[in-house]
């Protein structure tokens, strides 16, 4: 769309819009032109040809249409539960409707014994169905019948918003005066060659239809072509930026494979690498091994050895001359690396460093001045460690733990570290469904850890109701008594802290009863303790002092105790599931039998029952991913929403898998032929992305 497009306009300008909802719109869905609110797309329809019988009816159904007759008509309750309630018949059987606002004037507005056609959506209330505040419309046997077939748009709504008129019915209002600009400012933006290739219509089509479409049939090529539009461009985005990145930027060669490599492989490593492992690595080794930085992820569910990859990789960093570092999105985390890779390398064998929020003037001072002469040649630390004034001689790799909780601007800033950007090396233990990866990472080589080592049992996981808490005391008795620790784990609910400390202080008393001291010494970690604190008790824990550690999430991701071998959550159903994996990967570290026990109410939602179900049937992390990418969408999964990649307008990371997989191929045989885009049937696409990089600063993106 050229910059001078009427489209650009404020909707302030728009035909019954007005400064104040123009302003309403900004605020509450960031819509400010005429082209933002084209681009708002309805979120479903509503077949308005269709009646429904009062039998075919049920909670679920969105919205439903009926013709029914007006059989008995009650004013009930006092004061604010004050309301009228109809009572309609048609010939299958009866439904309430009622009114709670003014229900005294609308008890006159309707005749027992009329026939209306009834629109709303059905619920169930006390076990009976019925429609609240309707909307009612006299039936009229001929205006029905001559009805055109019309699927009427939906659009999200706020309260704000209908309070001035722009419901979803004053939003398709709006759209409609939208509608006539749509054939001289909208230019098509795919290539006449992918259009006929998939069948797709063109764009000003689509826009109107998505809209205000004819019937069924027009509404499905509108979806198709406008979804397809959404996933193509994106991945082309990606596709051509990483092109782009490989041939601008060269990255550092790390050519040898030297001593501080080979000595550890051979002398240090106490246990052989598995498989998975080896392979992972020789990926790595291949791409630093070429002039091209590497971006690369490596995912592996929990325990299959991820800090040992990295410290490899790092120390190929070492012996090719540069540093390495690797950041951590927490500190007891990070703090929790540093340890690992300590333990592993010998003190003078590389001059491994720690950084983090917690680290004192004085330390940062003798640190930073050894970062720029490289005596350092091992960073780790939280994301202090990005921060503008920690420079270094010469960085070589960055590894980023759990990617997730990076955001892409905190990685965008390593590119500002060196000349040279250094070679970037992600590791998640969140398992992240296929689809959802093409779409965040798409750009990133994908490495994938899918072996654990070897004798580890499966952990066993049970899920217990409040009633059998006896029996999860037993358990907890029992492998204490084999030497083994425990954690219980609390949720966390952001809302209320206070509320929080209660459970967990009540929790605690409970525990403290049930393992009474000296006997049992019980570690207790939780947000509202200072770092000292929280690193003391953790301390006491991971030293085998205390053989339960009580905690809230904060040891959700890495802490690594392999004499640790059941793992209590309490409250189970009030964590994610990739949360309860995450937690259950604290255990089963060992060779020993692990144990996870999902402690819940009886009343449970369906969903929590089922992501409980999940979790004891398996314990492969991507099958967990995918049905918690079914349960909760895309966009609480990755937790990267900054990222924009996540905020589609149309196209849904579940229900389009197939059109995702085929608009990405479609984009990467493009770019295979014409990397560039310089033939001129790309023409089209050359300049979208032109337009689009005025705007977003995307080369700053991995
Ligand atoms: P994660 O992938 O969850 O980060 P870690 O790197 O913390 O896993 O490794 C989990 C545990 O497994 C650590 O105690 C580590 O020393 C051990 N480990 C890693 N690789 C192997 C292996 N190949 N054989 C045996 N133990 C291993
Ligand atoms: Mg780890």
């Amino acid at each position: 769309m050229p910059q001078n497009s009427v489209l650009h306009t404020s909707l302030a300008y728009l035909k019954g819009m007005g400064e104040k909802k123009a302003t309403l719109l900004a605020k509450e869905f960031q819509l400010f032109s005429f082209y933002d609110l084209l681009y708002f797309f309805p979120f479903r329809y509503v077949d308005k040809t269709k009646y429904y019988k009062i039998q075919e009816i049920h909670e679920q159904m969105p919205y439903v249409q009926l013709i029914a007759r007006v059989v008995e008509k009650q004013l009930l309750g006092e004061g604010r539960k004050k309301r009228m309630v109809l009572e309609v018949k048609d010939d299958t059987g009866v439904l309430e409707l009622v009114w709670f606002q003014q229900p005294k004037w609308m008890e006159n507005a309707f005749q027992i014994g009329e026939v209306y056609v009834i629109f709303g959506k059905p619920t169930e209330f006390n076990g009976r169905l019925n429609i609240a505040h309707p909307e009612m419309e006299k039936y009229d046997a001929d205006k029905t019948k001559n009805l055109a077939s019309v699927l009427f748009p939906v659009y999200h709504s706020t309260e704000k918003l209908k309070k001035f008129g722009l419901d979803t019915k004053g939003l398709a209002k709006a759209q409609w005066n939208v509608m006539p600009f749509i054939q001289s400012e909208i230019q098509e933006t795919l290539p006449n060659y992918i259009l006929h290739q998939f069948q797709l219509i063109g764009l000003k089509e689509a826009l109107t239809d998505i809209h205000f479409p004819q019937d069924e049939q027009s509404l499905q090529h509108a979806q198709k072509r406008l979804k397809f539009e959404e996933f193509f461009f994106l991945q082309l985005k990606m596709l051509y930026q990483k092109i782009q990145h490989n041939t601008k930027f060269v990255g550092h060669l790390f050519a040898h494979v030297g001593e501080k490599f080979n000595t550890f492989y051979h002398e240090l490593l106490p246990f052989s690498l598995t498989n998975a492992q080896k392979k992972v690595i020789k990926e790595i080794r291949a791409d630093v091994n070429r002039p091209v930085q590497m971006n690369r992820l490596v995912q592996g569910d929990v325990g299959s050895g991820k800090t040992v990859v990295a410290l490899m990789s790092m120390l190929l960093a070492v012996d090719n001359g540069f540093q390495a570092c690797m950041m951590a999105p927490t500190e007891i985390l990070a703090q929790q690396h540093f340890e690992s890779v300590r333990a592993l390398v010998p003190e003078g064998f590389v001059k491994v460093a720690f950084l983090s929020g917690s680290t004192t003037t004085k330390q940062r001072r003798i640190l930073h001045e050894e970062l720029v002469n490289g005596d350092i040649h091992i960073l780790i630390g939280t994301h202090a460690l990005i921060e503008d004034k920690v420079q270094f001689h010469n960085l070589g790799l960055v590894v980023i733990d759990e990617q997730h909780r990076f955001g892409v601007e905190q990685r965008a800033k390593l590119w500002r570290k060196n000349h040279i950007p250094p070679h970037i090396l992600v590791m998640t233990a969140t398992p992240i469904p296929r689809t959802l990866a093409m779409t965040l990472y798409g750009d990133l080589e994908v490495s994938v850890i899918d072996e654990l080592p070897a004798g580890r049992k499966p952990i066993q996981t049970v899920h217990l109701y409040e009633t059998h808490r006896l029996r999860m005391y037993g358990i907890m008795r029992e492998e204490i008594a084999k030497g083994r620790q425990v954690y219980v784990v609390f949720p966390l609910i952001q809302e209320s802290e206070k509320l929080d400390l209660l459970y967990l202080e009540q929790g605690l008393e409970h525990l403290e009863q049930q393992f009474p001291m000296p006997q049992y010494q019980i570690a207790k970690v939780h947000g509202k303790l200072s770092n000292a604190d929280k690193n003391a008790e953790m301390e006491k824990f991971i030293s085998g002092k205390a053989q339960i550690m009580v905690a809230t999430t904060v040891i959700e991701v890495g802490v690594n105790v392999p004499n640790a071998s059941v793992m209590v959550i309490e409250n189970a159903e009030r964590f994610g599931l990739s949360q309860l994996h995450q937690l259950r990967g604290r255990v089963g570290r060992g060779a020993e039998q692990s144990f996870c026990i999902l402690m819940s109410d009886v009343k449970l939602s369906r969903e929590g029952r089922l992501r409980l179900q999940t979790m004891v049937e398996t314990n492969n992390g991507f099958d967990i991913a995918e049905v918690d990418l079914k349960l909760r969408g895309p966009g609480d999964i990755s937790g990267t929403r900054q990222s924009g990649v996540l905020d589609m307008k149309i196209a849904d990371l579940v229900k389009d898998q197939s059109i995702l997989q085929v608009a990405r191929h479609t984009v990467i045989e493009i770019l295979e032929r014409d990397p560039n885009l310089i033939h001129p049937e790309n023409q089209l696409l050359k300049t979208y992305l032109q337009q689009q990089s005025k705007g977003l600063t995307w080369d700053k993106i991995s």
